[in-house]
């Protein structure tokens, strides 16, 4: 009988599809429970993984794994080149959870512009009359530059337009024409627009390409008085050059759901700056996403035993071959 592995939990929802199937075995791992995985693994014919990094020797050990159902989107905890090599097919939530960090990035941009950690604590703290400084900020009329444009950069530019925000998008990857035709500005690259942008919000998977993308330099050339989120991936930018970039007040603030090590250390100084606001890499993890997220994962393992995995979850189609 075909095994399914669940390693950490994932919605009920998920779990009643799989237990739908009277031909399956599913066998649930917990978080902390590595070496247990690594035991399963061995004779498990589907892969349901949330955050724990599979490298190289986890998948050695396994003998006839058919599908790995990532639950989320982002794979760089997955050894791709050895799945492919052993033509595992390695599937995502494609849009289960995009607008989900979508409204997680309106919330940064937000919170930011209307200082809302300052001044909720100023009322708390009986100064009313920090209202005279009259300081926070809009985001009608200010320019966004959202870097990579995919699932959630296409989310996130539609609600800034909403906003009444001028919305350009930086994907060398994509035809240009989807961004004009999202009533976006496509730019050729990050320096020529970074000096435009009154926010700046990074969407691109973490590669050996995009890793420390957001550098010194790069922050360097963004405009004094810039907000920048990250709800991406942790290493796409630089945490020691991020913070003094707002240490020296050139940044206004940084919106941070993904950190270089996570859980951060407790003195990452990023933790204590005033002018962040964090949140626990949970962008994609709403109450609906974690819904979607299990019912999307669980089908994507039977499809993928049923033999019609849909190819467009599928992140490295090269295992299908
Ligand atoms: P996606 O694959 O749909 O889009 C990524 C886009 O980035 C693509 O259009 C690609 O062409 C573009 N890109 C790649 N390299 C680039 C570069 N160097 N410069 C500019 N653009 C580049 O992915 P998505 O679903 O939009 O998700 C993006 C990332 O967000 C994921 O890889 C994941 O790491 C992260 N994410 C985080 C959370 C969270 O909980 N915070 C949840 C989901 C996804």
């Amino acid at each position: 009988m075909p095994r399914v592995i669940i390693h950490d939990a994932i919605d009920e929802a998920g779990l009643d599809l799989l237990a739908g199937r009277a031909d399956l075995e599913v066998c649930e791992v917990a978080r902390d429970d590595d070496e247990r995985l690594r035991r399963e693994i061995a004779d498990a014919d589907g892969l349901i993984l949330r955050y724990l990094p599979l490298g190289t020797e986890a998948l050695a050990a396994s003998t006839r794994l058919k599908v790995i159902a990532r639950h989320g989107v982002g794979c760089d905890n997955i050894d791709l080149a050895t799945a492919t090599a052993m033509k595992i097919p390695v599937a995502t939530v494609g849009d289960a959870n995009a607008v989900t960090v979508a409204e997680l990035t309106l919330y940064f941009m937000l919170a930011l512009a209307k200082r809302s950690r300052h001044y909720d604590e100023s009322v708390r703290q009986g100064d009313f009359l920090v209202r005279e400084a009259a300081d926070h900020l809009e985001l009608y009329g200010r320019t966004v530059l959202i870097i990579g444009f995919g699932r959630i950069g296409r989310r996130v530019a539609a609600r800034c337009r909403a906003f009444e925000m001028s919305v350009e998008c930086c994907d060398p990857y994509i035809p240009q024409q989807d961004i004009v035709d999202a009533g976006c500005t496509p730019v050729a690259s990050l320096a020529e627009a970074l000096p435009r942008a009154d926010y700046v919000s990074v969407h691109v998977p973490l590669n050996d390409e995009t890793r420390h993308l957001i550098d010194r330099t790069v922050l360097n050339s963004m405009k004094p008085g810039t907000i920048f989120v990250n709800a991406a991936r942790g290493p796409i930018v630089d945490g020691e050059a991020l913070h003094e970039a707002l240490e020296a007040g050139h940044l206004a603030g940084a919106g941070l759901d993904v950190f270089d090590e996570e859980p951060p250390r407790l003195d990452d100084p990023l933790l204590r700056h005033p002018s962040t606001l964090l949140m626990p890499h949970m962008g994609g993890s709403s109450r609906g996403a974690f819904v979607r997220m299990a019912t999307r994962c669980a089908q994507n393992v039977l499809d993928a035993l049923d033999g019609r995995l849909d190819s467009s979850f599928v992140i490295n189609p090269e295992a299908l071959e």
